[in-house]
């Protein structure tokens, strides 16, 4: 099937961003399942992976990097897999599109505003990449102008253009970044325009998040995410939960309604502060957020012999690190629901749980990013009795 079938995307052989666009859909989830079943079937079995009914244009984050190419045209897209080279892209196929039409401009709006792009070989020019951040719930987009300085000559009129030509555009931050590596954002910013950050709705909750905060990239799938997470805590009511790895504190806020008690904890402060406010914004009293080491938060946890009921936990892709998972296994709490990017470390730490007295009760993968090989489950885990 697959030698009749053609990548939907044209620059699906020079861009890495997606692996499988040469597979149709149907067979991207087939292959997902077998991989999630491969690396986790040992712990139980793996549930039927929870797919798109539309998998194109699901990404509310968008970054494009620009410079000048050979012939010194102003490009902007996606940087090619381990090296610095830009694969021009205008229309990206997993993108949202309202975003991808924002870069558009603004690549176009450079030159006639004496904007230039930064040379990496050189170290001139200004500007050196756009994010673009959109809640697709609510419509509210936050741009985001990453450039070496703060130096912005022709902010305003540069502005009322771009403003102009994007009315749905509600922020507009200019982010300096004057180190040489793959972080996008640096830490020092300013607001140029509007609050400084967005909100979205998910699961009938309305979420701030700020530039450099985490969010999902994929809305739609991640309400799929976090209701499989909520069910499988299985809340009565009474419960203390501690959401590790908060974030924006999106998978405790919509567990809040379910539980006595939300507890936090996240090392991104910028994050912290979001959560914070976002329980404010949803007239919540039960859900508390602070900033640190989850490890660290969970160890002075099982020192004060405090025990929650129920833990979720969310790490990066490098998975949770032992004195997390060994403190946690110490409080005992009766549930922890494991939410994962990564099967690999996924299986790496389920194996430390249930040697930890942990029995693995489900396995839910979810497709949260179509045409890429990334897969996303989340996990019951029930303490032995
Ligand atoms: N649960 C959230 C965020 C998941 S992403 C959501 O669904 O949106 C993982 C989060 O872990 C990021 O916000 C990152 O900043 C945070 N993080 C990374 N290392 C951490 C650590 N050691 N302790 C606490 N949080 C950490």
């Amino acid at each position: 099937m697959s030698q009749t079938y053609t990548a939907p995307c044209p620059h699906f052989r020079q861009c890495g961003g997606c692996q499988l666009q040469n597979l149709p859909y149907p067979q991207q989830l087939r292959r997902k399942q077998k991989q999630a079943e491969e690396l986790l079937g040992e712990f139980a079995q793996v549930l039927p992976i929870l797919g798109m009914e539309e998998p194109s244009h699901y990404r509310n984050k968008v970054h494009a990097a620009f410079a000048l190419d050979g012939r010194r045209q102003i490009v902007s897209g996606i940087y090619q897999p381990g090296s610095h080279a830009i694969v021009p892209v205008d229309n990206c196929y997993i993108e949202d599109e309202t975003a991808d039409a924002v870069i558009r401009d603004i690549r176009s709006m450079l030159r006639p505003f004496k904007i230039q792009v930064f040379d990496e070989r050189s170290g001139t020019g200004w500007l050196r990449h756009v994010l673009i951040k959109r809640g697709f719930a609510t419509g509210q987009l936050m741009v985001v102008l990453v450039a070496v300085n703060p130096i912005f000559k022709l902010q305003k009129p540069f502005l009322r253009e771009l403003l102009a030509r994007h009315p749905e555009i509600t922020t507009v931050i200019l982010n300096k970044n004057d180190r040489f590596g793959p972080v996008v954002l640096g830490t020092w910013e300013k607001v140029l325009y509007g609050e400084g950050y967005i909100e979205d709705i998910l699961c009938g909750h309305r979420f701030r998040i700020s530039s450099r905060s985490f969010y999902q990239i994929n809305p739609v799938q991640t309400e799929k995410l976090y209701r499989c997470a909520v069910d499988f805590a299985a809340l009565k009511g009474g419960e203390t939960v501690l959401d590790a790895y908060c974030g924006i504190g999106t998978i405790g806020i919509t567990a809040s309604d379910s539980a006595k008690q939300i507890i936090g904890v996240e090392l991104n402060q910028d994050a912290v502060k979001d959560a914070i406010a976002n329980a404010r914004l949803n007239g919540l009293r039960n859900c508390w957020f602070t900033a640190g080491d989850a490890g660290e938060y969970m160890e002075k946890m099982a020192a004060d012999r405090m025990r929650p009921d129920v833990v979720f936990l969310d790490p990066p892709r490098a998975g949770s690190d032992e004195r997390f998972l060994r403190s946690l296994i110490r409080c005992s709490p009766e549930r922890v629901v494991y939410v994962s990017c990564n099967p690999e470390t996924l299986a790496r730490d389920l194996r430390v749980l249930t040697k930890g007295g942990y029995a693995v009760k489900a396995i839910q993968p979810v497709d949260m990013f179509p045409f890429t090989n990334h897969v996303e489950c989340v996990v019951k885990l029930e303490r032995n009795s």
